[in-house]
């Protein structure tokens, strides 16, 4: 049977990689091939930025950006996109599905809608970005704001159009041009983003699209003197091969890496509530998720309690979730489930199921195990949780910031003063009081310690997308 492929996308054109090389795309719930995609190398990231270079000196650095664009066109384009996403979103969120395993509900109910919304957001927010000006006694300033020209975007698998549009919508906002690397694993969505571009008139070389390896074509676009701007999303250790390899070109980036997130439960928390916002930090996306809450900290006033409930909630999730990327990424996973039977207890799940050929596990929690086990500290990927007791506030917020990660925290208590001083001094980029993952695009998001540099959302990401110029303008010499 003639193999599905998947194309890089240059000059708004579908082509494969010039060897000819292919890369099999696997649906992780039952291990078909459901693709081929392109295994790129060098000549194809040269021909991908060598476009994007060509769209963006269209705007002869004046005051369009890529392609000529004005603000009000760039804005009038990313409007477009977003209806035409709209109009096929069942396909976005089917072909979301089939590369990550995640369930049809999830992909058509949050993550496609998710990437819509970033579409129009960042449409809407570049009004008003462009300049500012201060005058003084015998001076008029005015900064412009000017794109940074050609920029690579990286991204990783278990959001892959949620977090690729939220980098593409303020790079095209800001004016640039781009070449986009999706992840190996999840290329479709991206695959169909760039013919919705084309569908809607985007000018060749706006946004291109190149897949294959990291290490090969990934690596290609970081080092290219071309790319002014690496925005990259995904393993620490991944962030820390592109920093080394942007570095001696003085590339600007950003880094939203790994996560080893705590949840931070005290005895004055509504109980039931806390219970089923910490399942869902724990297990949502079958914690494929930067910002889960795998460290869950527990006032041990209530800790068996609170223990036995989220035991139950976890029955729950393993018919709410999909597999894990790969059987290889469970591999990766079990080998922590192993060293938990040694090192502490299994208190529910732990074992493989479902399709011989998929990737599922079932939600593991773990207690037992000592605050500095490699389980504890290193980022696991999977539905697989700690639970720690703590006696005094001192003591919870020791062990929260007691990781080398510092992405985000929750804590659940009714005591708004232990709110305040918990969210002062934790470290972290992000800190949500009684909830998690609770998301208004204006602000900033991203992390500190190995959970990366950089902010991304609103403001944040125009500014990462762009340049300030200062203009001073001298009235007279007297
Ligand atoms: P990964 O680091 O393996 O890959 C991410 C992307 O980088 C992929 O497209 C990959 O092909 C590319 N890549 C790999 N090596 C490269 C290199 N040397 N040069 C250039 N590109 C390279 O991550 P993953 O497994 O796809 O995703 C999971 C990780 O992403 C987790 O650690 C998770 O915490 C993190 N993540 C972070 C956030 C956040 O906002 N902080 C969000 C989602 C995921």
């Amino acid at each position: 049977m003639r193999k599905v492929k998947i194309y890089n996308w240059i000059d708004n054109q579908p082509v494969a990689a010039a060897n000819d090389e292919w890369i099999d795309n696997i649906n992780p719930c039952n291990g078909n091939v459901i693709s081929q995609i392109p295994r790129s190398k060098a000549k194809d990231g040269f021909a991908a930025v060598e476009s994007a270079l060509g769209c963006y000196s269209l705007g002869g650095g004046g005051n369009s950006g890529a392609a000529g664009l004005s603000p009000n066109d760039r804005t009038d384009l990313l409007l477009a996109v977003a209806d035409r996403m709209e109009s096929r979103l069942e396909e976005l969120a089917m072909a979301e599905s089939k590369d990550t395993g995640k369930p049809f509900k999830i992909s058509v109910g949050g993550d496609v809608p998710r990437a819509i919304d970033n579409m129009r957001f960042f449409a809407k927010l570049l009004a008003g970005e462009t300049t500012q000006s201060s005058a003084s006694l015998n001076s008029l300033n005015y900064v412009l704001r000017r794109p940074l020209g050609v920029v690579a975007l990286i991204t990783p698998w278990n959001f892959p159009i949620h977090l690729l549009t939220w980098k593409l919508a303020p790079a095209i906002a800001m004016g640039n041009s781009v070449v986009a690397k999706p992840s190996e694993l999840t290329p479709t969505s991206a695959f169909i983003l760039a013919q919705i571009f084309k569908e809607v008139g985007a000018a060749p070389g706006l946004f291109n699209l190149v897949h294959g390896y990291g290490s090969e074509i990934g690596d290609t676009l970081v080092r290219h003197p071309n790319i002014e701007g690496v925005s990259f999303t995904g393993g620490t250790e991944t962030g820390k091969a592109i920093a080394l390899a942007a570095a001696p070109l003085l590339k600007k980036t950003s880094f939203e890496l790994g996560g080893k997130n705590p949840s931070v439960v005290f005895a004055d928390c509504e109980f039931e509530k806390t219970l089923d916002t910490v399942a869902r930090a724990a297990f949502f996306n079958s914690g494929q998720v930067c910002l889960c809450g795998s460290r869950i900290l527990i006032d041990s006033k209530i800790y068996n309690k609170f223990a036995e409930g989220l035991v139950e909630k976890a029955l729950f999730y393993k018919k709410e979730v999909g597999p894990l990327i790969s059987q290889s990424h469970r591999e990766k996973v079990m080998s922590y489930v192993h060293s938990a039977r040694q090192e502490g207890n299994i208190l529910c799940g732990g074992e493989i199921y479902g399709d011989s050929q998929g990737a599922y596990l079932e939600p593991t929690i773990i207690d037992g195990v000592h605050h500095d086990s490699s389980i504890v500290q290193e980022e696991i990927f999977g539905p697989v949780v700690t639970l720690h007791p703590f006696d005094t506030e001192a003591e919870a917020l020791e062990l929260a910031n007691e990781t080398a990660y510092g992405l985000s925290a929750s804590i659940f208590t009714t005591n708004l003063k232990r709110a305040h001083y918990f969210s002062e001094h934790v470290q972290s980029g992000m800190v949500w009081v009684n909830d998690w993952n609770l998301r208004d695009l204006r602000v900033p998001f991203g992390g500190m310690k190995q959970s990366g540099f950089g902010r991304e959302g609103g403001k944040y990401s125009l500014r990462f997308f762009s340049q300030d110029r200062n203009v001073c303008i001298r009235f007279n010499y007297d």
